[in-house]
């Protein structure tokens, strides 16, 4: 009997379309299934929901950012080992080792070599992992962490003040 392969599921969380056109251009005529999405929030629900062998995560994102998003996903049980691969243009002094914080197993830079996309990618399927250097671990992971907390107290200062309109709006109706 022979057992039909199940092709392998890759998940890219990509907001600009003509990244996601290039990169089904590349990966498809490779065999490999292609699943997309356009902001992190419905990166993290389509992750859980078809299980890809490889997460291809853009950085800048509507929603939940990249790394936000590679947080989430690796703190669901069954999803911890999916690895994620972060996109970026991001190519600033340390943002391979913020992506690696976050909880990316690999880096692979904006705009894409087309020559040796498909290579890396291979690469991480097969098991190539890349981790942040000890030195710098610490130091990247206060300033993320900090970073998280400073982007929760803006959510909900925006939440609080959206509230006090809503509330002022109604007071008004009401005495009107
Ligand atoms: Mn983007």
């Amino acid at each position: 009997m022979t057992t039909v392969k199940k092709p392998i599921k890759i998940l890219y969380v990509e907001d600009n379309e003509m990244n996601r056109l290039l990169v089904r251009r590349l990966l498809e005529p490779r065999g490999y299934q292609l699943f997309e999405a356009n902001d992190g929030i419905s990166g993290v629900k389509l992750a859980e929901e078809i299980e890809p062998d490889l997460i291809l995560m853009d950085i800048n994102l509507p929603l939940l950012d990249g790394h936000a998003a590679t947080t989430r996903i690796k703190s669901i049980d069954r999803l911890a080992g999916i690895p994620i691969i972060a996109l970026t243009s991001n190519v600033m002094e340390g943002d391979r080792q913020r992506s690696l914080v976050a909880g990316c197993d690999g880096y692979i830079k904006k705009p894409l070599d087309v020559d040796e996309f498909p290579g890396q990618v291979e690469g991480y399927l097969r098991g190539n992992r890349e981790k942040v250097e000890e030195d710098d671990e610490q130091v990247f992971y206060k300033e993320y962490s900090a970073k998280l907390v400073l982007k929760l107290q803006k959510h909900i200062e925006e939440l609080e003040e959206k509230n006090q309109k809503i509330e002022q709006q109604s007071k008004e109706m009401r005495e009107a």
